[in-house]
């Protein structure tokens, strides 16, 4: 939509083919409805993954944070800045997602929704691009009519395969493939991952500040720090979602994953220590069950307690120096394997993609079919939380929307 916006707004008559009964489905979701549009500390080496090294500094200098407000608050979408992340200022997605179609409208452009592109061929001149009626018996088998629309010139914004129910159903990988695009494999990221193990069941709804470090075959492949969330089924939260992509890929190519969370990250080891010695002194009729309480939420104190190998019902005064060890390695290292990843279906983005080599990226144009565009998350870049993943979208977006216009325009005078 940022790319039929800008594309529209230089002067091309634009048509969006949309498979879903509603243009931006998946911008409604996002921030939990509130949208965190972009993020103002903007390091595109640290904040980008996957590609190649310079590819997404190269995009986000095309078109920046600055430039990407400025289109927003041209279409009438003031925003709020908490910290640097960016929302709008109504706190509502639908907000972003009205206003990108009311711009589109008043421009003049055709937003078909219910129309799932099923080829994209290079013709002369330009793209045929066909398209069948979703909704209607076996529309993905064939059996329905199909349109075939004309046009100079195709940008390919079908998204990934993360939260599929929004849209992206992937099948955008393969219109890139089939015009010669080689797509790494995409796999879930920013995602929950699932640990080995029955204790998770008793942590299950846990929330807690901390460090989540994560290895591969024993080597530190990433590492976080934040809100931690303890599921039954394993962990979530910030942290872990932006750790997630490295558990990902590692688990594709047989590594073997575990983390190291540390629950206790404002301490070093030999602070840890202390600190649990001075309590013990000074909670020395404490029984075992509350030893923590007040330092972490009390479910976690006691699991971790008890995995030190310390009485809950005994008196603080009667732990003895070698478990205070055992039970600062676990508040400082508490160890699991990680065995999966939660799927497509409960994560924000996916890594792998369109591979970017094959994309220009001071225009987003393709390097194999001219006239033919990438954005998006179904490029093999994928953003941290905090609205780099929206940003890259706005800035693909508003990038192939304007070089399309351009290049258009160039063609129209040589003619
Ligand atoms: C729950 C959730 C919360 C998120 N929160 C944030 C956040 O706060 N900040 C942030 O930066 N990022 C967030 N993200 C990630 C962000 O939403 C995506 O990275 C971004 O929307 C990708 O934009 P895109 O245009 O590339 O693809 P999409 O937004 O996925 O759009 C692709 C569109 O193409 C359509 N389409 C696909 N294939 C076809 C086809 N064959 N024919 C016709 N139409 C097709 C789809 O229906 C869809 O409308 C979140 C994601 C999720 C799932």
């Amino acid at each position: 939509m940022a790319a039929a916006v800008t594309a529209a707004a230089a002067g091309c008559r634009v048509t969006v083919l949309e498979h879903r009964e509603r243009a931006c489905k998946k911008l409604l979701a996002t921030g939990n409805g509130r949208c965190n549009m972009t993020n103002l500390h903007m390091d595109p080496e640290t904040c980008y993954r996957g590609g190649i090294p310079g590819f997404a500094s190269a995009v986000t200098a095309q078109v920046t944070v600055g430039e990407t407000l400025d289109f927003f608050a041209s279409m009438g979408i003031p925003v709020r800045n908490r910290d640097g992340y960016i929302y709008p200022r109504s706190g509502q997605a639908s907000s972003v997602a009205d206003t990108l179609i009311l711009e589109a409208e008043r421009l003049g452009v055709r937003i078909c929704c219910g129309l799932h592109v099923r080829a994209v061929e290079k013709v002369k001149d330009g793209f045929s691009v066909t398209a069948v009626r979703t909704g209607e018996p076996s529309s993905r088998e064939g059996k329905s009519p199909e349109t075939a629309y004309s046009c100079r010139r195709v940008i390919l914004s079908a998204g990934g395969k993360a939260a599929p129910s929004s849209g992206s159903d992937g099948s955008g990988y393969e219109l890139a493939r089939s015009l010669g695009h080689r797509i790494i494999p995409p796999l879930p990221a920013l995602v929950q991952l699932v640990c080995r193990g029955k204790l998770f069941r008793q942590l299950a709804g846990i929330r807690t500040e901390g460090g989540v470090t994560l290895f591969a075959d024993g080597a530190p492949a990433a590492e976080d720090r934040g809100e931690l969330q303890l599921t039954e089924y394993g962990i979530s939260g910030i942290p872990v979602f932006q750790v997630s992509r490295f558990a990902s890929v590692s688990l594709s190519k047989g590594q073997k994953v575990t983390v190291r969370l540390d629950f206790l990250p404002e301490f070093t080891e030999e602070e840890t220590a202390a600190f649990l010695k001075t309590r013990r002194a000074q909670l020395a009729s404490r029984e075992g069950q509350d030893f923590l309480t007040g330092v972490l939420p009390r479910k976690l104190g006691c699991v971790l307690m008890s995995l030190a190998g310390i009485s809950l019902s005994d008196p603080a005064s009667v732990i003895p120096d070698r478990k205070l060890e055992l039970l600062k390695e676990q508040l400082k290292g508490f160890s699991a394997e990680i065995t999966g990843t939660k799927s497509f279906d409960q994560a924000q983005v996916c890594c792998g993609g369109a591979a970017v080599d094959q994309v220009d990226p001071l225009t987003m144009e393709s390097l194999e079919v001219p006239g033919l565009y990438l954005t998006g998350e179904l490029l093999d870049i994928d953003g941290i939380c905090g609205g780099y993943n929206l940003q890259w979208a706005w800035s693909t977006g508003i990038s192939a929307g304007r070089s399309a216009a351009n290049s258009l325009k160039r063609t129209v005078a040589d003619q």
